[in-house]
């Protein structure tokens, strides 16, 4: 072992949220250091839509900490230089029972500012949403996207210009609570956060296995319109009513998704809803499917993304599109939204398993270290 380091707060995994609980100990004037065992960020933070989402979050805590994490990339992102590509979303409805649900959630504590907007106002309003056949769409005001495919490494390089030290190409191989060690290293702090994503069984394991976590294997492709469009706001569609647990916990929810069941078994059984995301060079990133397991296989499969193109089509005015590029991302699952243990009392370990990091990552860290200087375990 080369080298005996010394900070406040050691952090393991350099993804969104491991960058998210060293930007929150900075502000709180600790000293940090970020371990990552990639030379960079290659996992799911720079795999996603970089969709920073508020609407269609179930309420209570993984709801709150999306508000405040939205509000946090607002403040993050300039300092960082990191754009903001486009804010709100609008949700295409087609069908009777899906435009029930959206009303329902309107009408929610969570439909605040959120808006039904009739189909003959889109093309005004949203000429990129394809409002034929529609019953309209639910406008919600709250998201934001980012690319994060540069705004993560741009975060990292911010944070170091802030005095965060970054070891990359390391893995780290132990810890005994607030000291971590890799084969080069090791890092004595008064607390480490040990955030390492989609490796269940490496370090901070045991925290996981007292929850019943799988991978949530999703496709993605990145496409590109043949004539301009601009995207002002994300695009999705009545599938998510039955996906995102804001929506599909509703009462109404229940019969749009036994149809969905009987009429789209195929959407339904490959767990495809619509994200249609616009980055700066007017390319769109767009997805996705569900496919669970332990141990998901890397192959992407081409009737799923034509599966999604299709919905692409059907719900933003896109025309022709070439494919630009396909990659397959995972995410951790489980029954909570969220891990958050405490295996030594100077150690948290955090793992997000509703595979909404990029949404909840900086509020899942105020409230990581809100409690721990409340003394509180979690
Ligand atoms: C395709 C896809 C689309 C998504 N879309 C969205 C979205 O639009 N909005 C949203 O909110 N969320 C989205 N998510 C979920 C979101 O991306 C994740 O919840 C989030 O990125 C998790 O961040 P993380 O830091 O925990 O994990 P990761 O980004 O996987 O980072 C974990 C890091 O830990 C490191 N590590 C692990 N073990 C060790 C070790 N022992 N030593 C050193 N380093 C270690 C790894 O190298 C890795 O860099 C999506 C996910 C995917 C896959």
């Amino acid at each position: 072992m080369d080298d005996v380091l010394y900070a406040d707060v050691v952090v393991v995994g350099a993804g969104i949220l491991g960058l998210a609980h060293a930007h929150e100990a900075r502000k709180r004037g600790l000293s940090v250091v970020v371990v990552d065992k990639d030379e960079r960020c290659v996992g799911a933070s720079i795999r996603n839509f970089g969709f920073v989402t508020v609407s269609g979050l179930r309420g209570g805590d993984i709801w709150r900490r999306a508000v405040t994490s939205r509000d946090e990339w607002l403040l993050v992102a300039p300092q960082a230089g990191i754009p903001i590509q486009h804010r709100g979303t609008w949700l295409v409805v087609w069908h009777p029972l899906a435009w029930e649900v959206a009303k329902a959630f309107a009408q929610s504590e969570m439909g605040e500012e959120v808006e039904l907007v009739p189909a003959e106002q889109l093309a005004s309003r949203a000429p990129e949403v394809n409002a034929e056949g529609a019953i309209g769409a639910l406008y919600s005001p709250h998201e934001v996207r980012v690319e994060s495919v540069t705004a993560i490494p741009a975060l990292a390089k911010w944070l170091e210009s802030l005095g965060v030290r970054f070891i990359w190409g390391e893995e780290v191989l132990g810890t005994d609570g607030g000291t971590v060690w890799t084969n080069r290293h090791r890092i004595e702090a008064e607390r480490s956060v040990l955030c390492p994503g989609t490796l269940l069984t490496g370090i901070g394991s045991e925290s996981l296995d007292r929850h019943d976590i799988t991978l949530s294997k999703l496709q993605m492709l990145r496409v590109a319109p043949r004539r301009p469009v601009t995207f002002n706001a994300a695009v999705m569609n009545e599938l998510s009513l039955a996906r995102y647990q804001g929506y599909a916990d509703l009462p109404e929810a229940k019969a749009w998704g036994d149809y969905l069941d009987e009429h789209e078994p195929e959407l339904r059984a490959a767990g495809i809803h619509l994200i249609a995301v616009q980055s700066a060079d007017g390319s769109l990133v767009i997805g996705d499917s569900h496919e669970y397991g332990r141990d998901p296989d890397p192959f992407a499969k081409d009737s799923v993304d034509r599966m999604i193109i299709e919905q692409l089509q059907r719900s933003a005015n896109v025309g022709e599109i070439d494919v630009l590029s396909r990659w397959v991302g995972v995410y951790p699952t489980a029954d909570i939204d969220c891990v958050i243990d405490a295996p030594y009392p100077d150690q948290r370990v955090v793992v997000v398993t509703s595979g909404k990091g990029a949404s909840t990552g900086f509020g899942i860290a105020k409230d990581v270290f809100d409690n721990w200087d409340r003394g509180s375990n979690v």
